[in-house]
């Protein structure tokens, strides 16, 4: 068997698309979402992300707003910060960039944005609405999962649903999104024994673990569907050449000799792709949902706080 492809890229567009359609509407009875972006240090991988979130917004009819503090602020700084876009009627939706810098208290931060603002779902509140299967703001990566799902009928309800990882912005709200569709749920964690054994019962297998190419065959049932939410670097020929087909290794190996490193999830293809029905490839399959996703939290923030429901 080979897998199929699950292509983030096309559902992404497709959901841009959606969003962009319905904010002309918005913009015919005077209303324009709008996104405060916000960015703590001089860490370029966060300046790339903000810079992508802030593009697609104006792509797509939003209005953004850019905040960069030095790596010094403090959390009272930012909380000002963060009071002050609260109040802000023209802002919907506020995003603060992690991981913070260790001097800022990263939780009260995030408790501190608006339930109403918080477009990407970490606040307790709406973290509680999603335990209890309530309309809320949910986890960007996680709930582009489910629409790429979705977009490719996959079946959910009564499948085995395997995640590895149970971070608070992945592999927690992405479990309890499968749930409430019905999936019999297992997560899984560094501490997990036999790891294969029980990832090999899933028909649904999302590995967020943050490992390269960690999930090889061995780990994967013939038939199931394999989501690669990793995003790690491969920076050595042996590495790519352990992790990567033949055919696919000349563009790979075209990225190492280009930036020093070819993106690379917690699958291996090599020896996934034999096995799968379907899979995410990386980059390409989960990485740009998530932007598309915050897009859509900042619209729905903004249907809600204006009084606007789609009709
Ligand atoms: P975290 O580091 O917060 O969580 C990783 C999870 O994996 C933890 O629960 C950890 O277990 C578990 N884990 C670590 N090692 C193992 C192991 N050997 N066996 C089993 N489980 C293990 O990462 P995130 O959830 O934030 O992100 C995961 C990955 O997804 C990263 O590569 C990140 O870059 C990527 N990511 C991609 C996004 C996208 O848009 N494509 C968005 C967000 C993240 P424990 O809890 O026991 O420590």
């Amino acid at each position: 068997m080979t897998a199929q492809v699950l292509n983030g890229g096309e559902v992404a567009e497709k959901i841009k698309q959606g969003v962009a359609s319905r904010v002309r509407e918005l913009e015919q009875r005077g209303i324009k979402p709008g996104l405060a972006a916000v960015i703590v240090g001089d860490d370029p991988a966060s300046k790339v992300y903000v810079g992508s979130k802030v593009k697609t917004c104006q792509a797509l009819g939003l209005s953004s707003e850019k905040f960069e503090l030095p790596a010094t602020t403090t959390t009272e700084q930012l909380e000002a910060l963060v009071d002050e876009l609260n109040r802000r009627d023209e802002i919907d939706g506020i995003l603060v960039q992690l991981p913070l810098p260790s001097q800022i208290e990263t939780r009260r931060i995030l408790e501190a944005v608006d339930p109403a603002k918080d477009v990407d779902g970490f606040h307790a509140v709406n973290v509680g609405h999603l335990v209890r299967g309530e309309e809320t703001l949910v986890a960007c990566t996680p709930a582009g999962i489910i629409e790429l799902l979705d977009h490719y009928q996959i079946p959910i309800a009564g499948a085995h649903a395997v995640v590895v990882g149970r971070s608070d912005i992945v592999g927690k709200p992405m479990s309890l999104l499968l749930l409430h569709r019905n999936a019999t749920v297992t997560i899984c964690h560094s501490r997990t024994r036999d790891l294969p054994a029980i990832t090999r019962q899933a028909d649904i297998l999302i590995a967020a673990i943050g490992r390269t190419a960690m999930i090889t065959g061995d780990f994967v049932r013939e038939g199931a569907v394999v989501v690669d939410v990793g995003m790690n670097k491969a920076t050595t020929r042996e590495e790519i050449e352990r992790i990567f087909a033949e055919a696919d290794r000349p563009k790979r190996m075209e990225d190492l000799n280009k930036r020093g490193y070819t993106l690379v999830g917690d699958v291996e293809p090599r020896t996934v792709i034999g096995k799968a029905s379907w899979f995410t490839p990386v980059p390409g399959g989960v990485g740009p949902l998530t932007i598309a996703m915050l897009m859509k939290n900042t619209l729905r923030a903004a249907e809600s706080r204006k009084g606007e429901k789609k009709g």
